[in-house]
């Protein structure tokens, strides 16, 4: 494999990938010029429109088609798939979004299959290396880590490795075990909507153990996330667990890319998907829905699915106004955040060092993981991943500022990278306007609140999107809730 070099990246990235956080769109997509676009379809009264062309958006958009609706889909980026987003241009094709397809994925699994798409294994070299930590500035194996000093759990606990905290300690005795995936709905499980961290104290929890689950949580914080979420999170993640495809593993890819799924979706549709139209208004006369884009063309249907991230949702003008709850909800309720610095690794630092190569810490820069391979003639990379509260910082920086931070911090806590990492890309969903974030997380006292009031329908306009979505998560949570906004129109429109 040859490896581009540091120009060939950066030419591939300004002409298109880092200045949009978007994917290169002559590779991704059969997208037309904006121009050529602007009043394409303009006249026309669709059945549907469906606006985003993530997995949710897509799927409504199939579901609608296959029961004889003519539907159109708008995508505000120049790039088909939303929060699944391979890097086609970063050597080994790395997936900086929705990544692992779990056995149990029914929907995602079967429209894969529909649409010709084969999955495959990944190369393991980069979840299954053991990970090394480093806690409160020492360097620490994961052999050493029971008989540790730091290390703050007692008896059988002490052979739980810190990257598991979160998972194993939250899903301890969880209330919703055995219970449907809907669980987390019903009113029984309000007196879990407390902050996470009050949850695991009066669980008999002590702070040190708090504070290192906290390093990884996909939210606002641990104090900021309700006990539900996370309980429901590890719900789900145990059904997964309990399933296997018909070779035994539990977790897959697409071959040549997850985002090959969305862009096959896309192609399948009577009409071209519509890009770079970003909505900014929808005027509903009760009869048809009018759709205001950012370049000024509009749009006309008699319904709409929207599948815009519901904090986004903030900046989109609804006539007749959308009020009470659910405009409360979309005020209110946010996503996780992270950041991804992605380098080439020109020459293996852990044989420098001896030590394993991944690296989980309670620094500033929080995990540097070496990627899964797709193939094994892959060259290897490696990213730093932030998330949570942590990540917030790289929103007052530039990208080449997010890398200098990055390659700082990294020279303190793991002297042998300097010299062997080449800068590749920095992935944020959320450093663009159309991205709130990574996943929709629920706050202390926002599930009993908005949990059954986020999916009413507006009028014409039905929403979708993992944040609606009711029994799964992610990528699935996607499909069920693209589905589930279609089959709304089939049954009761
Ligand atoms: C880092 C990361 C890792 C993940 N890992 C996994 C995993 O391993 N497994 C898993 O199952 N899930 C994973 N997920 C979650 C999964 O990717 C998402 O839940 C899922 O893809 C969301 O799909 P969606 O259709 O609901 O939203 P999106 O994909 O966000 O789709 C919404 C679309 O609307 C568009 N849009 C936004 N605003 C406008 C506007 N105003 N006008 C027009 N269009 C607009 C957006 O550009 C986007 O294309 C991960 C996510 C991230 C970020």
């Amino acid at each position: 494999m040859i490896k581009p070099t540091r120009r060939q990246f950066l030419s591939t990235l300004a002409a298109g990938t880092l200045v949009a956080g978007c994917g290169n769109p002559e590779s991704i997509n059969k997208s037309k010029s904006l121009v050529s676009n602007i009043h394409q379809h303009t006249d026309k009264i669709f059945d549907v429109i469906i606006i985003g062309a993530g997995l949710s958006g897509l799927m409504a958009a199939m579901t609608l088609e296959e029961n004889g609706y003519k539907v159109l889909v708008l995508e505000g980026r120049n790039r088909i798939g939303g929060r699944v987003y391979t890097l086609m241009d970063v050597p080994g094709k790395p997936e900086a979004a929705g990544e692992y397809i779990g056995a149990n994925y029914a929907r995602m699994i079967n429209t894969i299959k529909k649409l010709g798409l084969d999955m495959y294994n990944p190369e393991s070299n980069g979840i299954d290396r053991p990970w090394m930590y480093h806690i409160n500035g020492q360097n620490i194996d994961a052999k050493s880590w029971e008989s540790h000093a730091l290390n703050p759990l007692e008896g059988e606990d002490r052979q739980l490795l810190p990257h598991r905290y979160l998972s194993r300690l939250s899903n301890r005795d969880n209330p919703l075990a055995d219970k449907p995936l809907n669980a987390w709905l019903t009113k029984e499980m309000h007196q879990y909507d407390i902050p996470h961290d009050q949850y695991l104290r009066a669980k008999g929890l002590n702070e040190e153990t708090i504070r290192l689950m906290n390093v990884v949580i996909h939210s606002g914080g641990i104090e900021n996330t309700s006990a539900i979420n996370e309980l429901r999170r590890y719900h789900v993640m145990d059904w997964n667990s309990k399933m296997a495809f018909p070779d035994g593993k539990s977790w897959k890819m697409v071959r040549g890319g997850n985002s090959l799924l969305p862009i096959k979706m896309a192609e399948s549709l009577d009409n071209e998907v519509l890009l770079n139209k970003t909505v900014v208004g929808f005027s509903d006369n009760g009869n048809q829905v009018d759709i205001q884009c950012a370049d000024t063309s509009r749009y006309k249907a008699k319904q709409v699915v929207c599948s815009i991230p519901i904090s986004v949702l903030r900046n989109v003008i609804f006539e007749p106004s959308i009020k009470g709850i659910q405009k409360e909800a979309i005020d209110q309720i946010d996503y996780g955040l992270s950041m991804q610095a992605h380098f080439l690794v020109k020459e293996a630092f852990w044989e420098k060092d001896g030590n394993d190569p991944n690296m989980w810490t309670d620094s500033p820069i929080e995990r540097l993981g070496v990627r899964t391979k797709k193939h094994k003639d892959d060259p290897e990379s490696c990213v730093v991943f932030v998330n949570g509260p942590e990540s917030l910082k790289f929103r007052l920086m530039s990208d080449e500022q997010v890398f200098d931070y990055v390659e700082a911090e990294l020279a303190k806590i793991r002297p042998s990278t300097k010299g062997t990492l080449e800068r590749l890309m920095i992935q944020s969903c959320e450093r663009d306007i159309h991205g709130a974030g990574d996943w929709v997380y629920w706050q202390p006292g926002q599930v009993k609140k908005f949990g059954n009031n986020m999916r009413h329908k507006h009028g014409n306009i039905h929403f979708c999107g993992e944040h609606t979505a009711i029994m799964e998560r992610g990528m699935e949570g996607a499909f069920e809730s693209g589905e589930r906004a279609a089959l709304d129109i089939i049954f009761n429109s």
